[in-house]
């Protein structure tokens, strides 16, 4: 490999990011309402870590599955096992219910994470090979209202961050018992339809034609329109199942639509899949002409899928280990952020300065670095700018941030012991003993 140039080192690798002030205040406030939701319906927080067992992943995606062929990163250590970053959290968090004896927790077993994630993928405008995701998985229950319990909460995020327009799609793949008739039947259908299939797909129809259905080829999605549907085809408990799931969702008045092609890019998932959408009133004329196209996500696409997730009963079996049905879904953070800049929806608050601290002078620079600690123990918001000497310039800061009052600190006021409150608006000034400062601050600011 070449050496880098140190222009190169400066330049953070391709699909990764520095995330700044600005998306951070959008970031917090996404989890925070997404945690005070998820753990008001009983889910508790897991952090698992950023490296695996590469297989963890490889084997219940699918040795062929995209995921695994192109887009993980995998590196052999020195003592030669062959470790992943994680490119999702549901086998982590089955790994985790196993390893850390969760089994014999009450059930059923309700989690929820947030982290980074890693795929290596070609990024485009909105894609990172590092990027953010917000998750829940409930684990040993197949009753339908666990589903429709994580599609609700999904929901409720959204709902609560402002989004307007929110639709779930959902569908019903069925389970080991009615998805190979179904699966068998899709072949056949795709096997007459063989020349015009996109190379991936001529491969997909050998290893899982449910994955034909979610092909973004423009050729393959016109094909799609007339090929079978898992609904027509799901066995008696799936169907109950399903209809249990779309009760509930009425039942909290959840905007759902059925879906009948909807399938999820991973192989193990059975029974519930969905993906949770807000739609764009703004310009469907110009998405209809589009659609299908995966680029022109920044001209007002029709709808924009912001997560899913759905029902993976089979998960732990293929693991290796007892049977443990699951359930669970994810929102992709980076996502979410660009969608709540673009609607104008507020950021997480943080406290503005309310008084400004003004020193002129070494001695009084002392006092004011000390000052700054009994303010913050008082939770009195404060700014400063310590490092600068010059009345003037302090004094405009103070005036652009907009705060009612500058305690100024001069030769005089540090040698006796007390501070000028300056009243911004006002332009008044009262000099105040220290002991008496916060008192008067804390009186100033109700009025
Ligand atoms: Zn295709
Ligand atoms: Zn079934």
């Amino acid at each position: 490999m070449p050496k880098k140039t140190k222009k190169e080192i400066i330049r953070s690798p391709k699909g990764m990011h520095d995330m700044l002030s600005g998306d951070i205040r959008y970031l917090e406030r996404i989890i925070d309402m997404a945690k005070e939701i998820a753990e008001f319906y009983g889910f508790l927080p897991i952090q698992t870590p950023h490296l695996e067992h590469a297989e963890l992943f490889s084997r219940p995606l699918g040795e062929m599955s995209e995921v695994v062929e192109k887009q993980m990163y995998t590196f052999r250590t020195k003592g030669g096992d062959l470790l992943a970053l994680r490119p999702e959290a549901t086998a982590q968090i089955m790994r985790a219910y196993s390893e850390s004896g969760m089994n014999s927790w009450p059930h059923p077993v309700k989690l929820f994470y947030y982290g980074s994630f890693f795929r290596h993928e070609n990024p485009q405008k909105g894609r990172f090979r590092e990027f953010r995701q917000f998750g829940l998985e409930t684990l040993g229950e197949t009753d339908p209202v666990t589903d429709a319990i994580i599609i609700k909460i999904f929901y409720l995020i959204l709902h609560e961050l402002g989004f307007e327009n929110i639709l779930i799609r959902i569908n019903s793949i069925g389970d080991k018992e009615c998805r190979p008739y179904y699966k068998k039947e899709l072949a056949n259908y795709y096997k007459k339809k063989f020349n015009y299939l996109c190379k991936d797909c001529k491969r997909r129809l050998k290893e899982n034609p449910l994955r034909l259905l979610d092909c973004k080829e423009e050729s393959c999605i016109e094909l799609k329109a007339k090929a079978p549907q898992m609904i027509d085809h799901l066995c008696d408990e799936c169907k109950t199942h399903f209809k249990g799931v779309l009760e509930f969702l009425d039942e909290a008045e959840i905007p759902y639509m059925l879906d009948n092609y909807l399938v999820r890019g991973f192989d193990y998932y059975g029974r519930t899949v969905f993906e949770i959408f807000i739609e764009n009133s703004e310009s469907p004329a110009k998405e209809a002409s589009n659609e299908g196209k995966e680029n022109n996500h920044e001209k007002a696409p029709i709808a924009i899928a912001l997560g899913g997730g759905g029902r993976y009963d089979e998960l732990m079996a293929i693991l290796g280990e007892k049977i443990l049905p699951a359930v669970g879904g994810a929102f992709g953070l980076e996502r979410i952020i660009f969608e709540m800049k673009r609607l104008g929806l507020q950021p997480r608050r943080v406290a503005q300065p309310r008084v400004f601290l003004i020193q002129i002078g070494s001695t009084a620079k002392k006092r004011g670095f000390s000052l700054m600690e009994e303010l913050r123990e008082e939770r009195i918001p404060v700014g400063e700018s310590l490092s600068r000497d010059n009345l003037k310039t302090q004094l405009n800061i103070a005036a652009k941030i907009g705060v009612r009052f500058a305690l100024i600190i001069g030769q005089k006021e540090a040698m006796e012991g007390s501070v000028i409150i300056r009243n911004m608006d006002e332009g008044t000034q009262e000099v105040v003993m220290q002991n008496k400062l916060i008192e008067k601050i804390k009186a100033g600011l109700k009025k």
